[in-house]
């Protein structure tokens, strides 16, 4: 294992979780503080902007690369979820971060499945009900992630509004002395989050795809120029994801932005959440509104 960079300016890139670990309490033995970004690669400006908030407040930043098996559902995109290594390092390269923690599954898993943790409820809604078993697959991957990278910030984004919450619960329940920070969700300049899987988009299904961001921006103007009925707005959303040509709508819902219950009416603060298909790809996107 180096800490060193590569002579081509790409972080150093670790294997083993024996190895990421014994390189974390080398940091720390050195009193430098760390900053993990958890991701599955295919990194763009998105994991970018994570990665400089961490830079900018740790000593070190740690970048893990690792398209977890166990929070894609059977019929879900694991197989083809994009795997870029190579680019993701030169993109990372600029950036000037210590480690890149890139193990296979086998590494992480072992002979099979051990033990999971159970989400805390806020995990139940939305993503919960559409994708069963997935924030137990994000839960138990993030924690055992915290224990190889014990870091003193981890950076999420708030385009995965919901799995942001429940890392954060989740970390509060355990105790894992890891403060959760949430940065802003990068846009494209058209207004589409950005996301490892716009690129399974057609042109023609990136043009529709404009409608998740446009039909969050019409429920926020509406929540400024009054409207508090939670149900109107969820209509306007989906008249508008309509409108965009987009018909397979899992969700467009207005929660409470801290419990992520469902409101009646918008008086403290509220999110609005999206997650539909366009063509065979998921897509999910929020706002807050107040
Ligand atoms: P992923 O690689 O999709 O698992 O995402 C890794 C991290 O990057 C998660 O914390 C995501 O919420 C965050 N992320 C993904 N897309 C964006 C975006 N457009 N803006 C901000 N954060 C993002």
């Amino acid at each position: 294992m180096s800490a060193r960079k590569e002579s081509d300016g790409t972080p150093p890139v670790i294997t083993t979780c024996g190895a990421m670990l014994a390189w974390a309490r080398g940091a720390r033995a050195a009193g430098r503080s760390i900053g993990f970004v958890p991701t599955m690669g295919a990194l763009h400006e998105g994991h970018l902007g994570l990665v400089r908030a961490s830079r900018a407040a740790c000593d070190c930043t740690v970048v893990s690369i690792f398209v977890n098996p166990t929070q894609f559902g059977p019929r879900e995109d694991f197989s083809r979820y994009p795997r870029t290594l190579a680019e993701d390092l030169q993109l990372l390269a600029p950036l000037g971060m210590d480690a890149v923690f890139a193990p296979e599954v086998a590494e992480m898993y072992g002979d099979g499945l051990g033990a999971q943790v159970d989400p805390p409820s806020i995990a139940l809604p939305l993503e919960g009900e559409c994708r069963p078993g997935h924030f137990r697959g994000v839960c138990t991957v993030v924690l055992k992630l915290f224990q190889i990278v014990p870091a003193d910030r981890a950076y999420f984004g708030h385009k995965d509004y919901q799995q942001a919450k429940v890392i954060e619960r989740m970390t509060a329940d355990f105790n894992v002395p890891t403060q959760i920070e949430i940065c802003p969700t990068v846009r494209d300049a058209d207004g589409l989050a950005m996301s490892s899987r716009n690129r399974y988009l057609s042109a023609a299904e990136r043009e529709k795809a404009l409608g998740i961001s446009r039909a969050l921006r019409a429920a926020r103007k509406k929540v400024e120029q009054g409207e508090r009925n939670a149900i109107s707005l969820a209509k306007e959303m989906r008249a508008e994801l309509n409108r965009a040509g987009i018909d397979q709508i899992e969700y467009a819902s207005v929660r409470d932005a801290n419990t992520l219950v469902e409101v009646e009416t918008v008086a403290g603060p509220a999110i609005a959440l999206i997650a539909c298909r366009v063509g065979a790809t998921r897509l999910i996107d929020n706002e807050r509104l107040k």
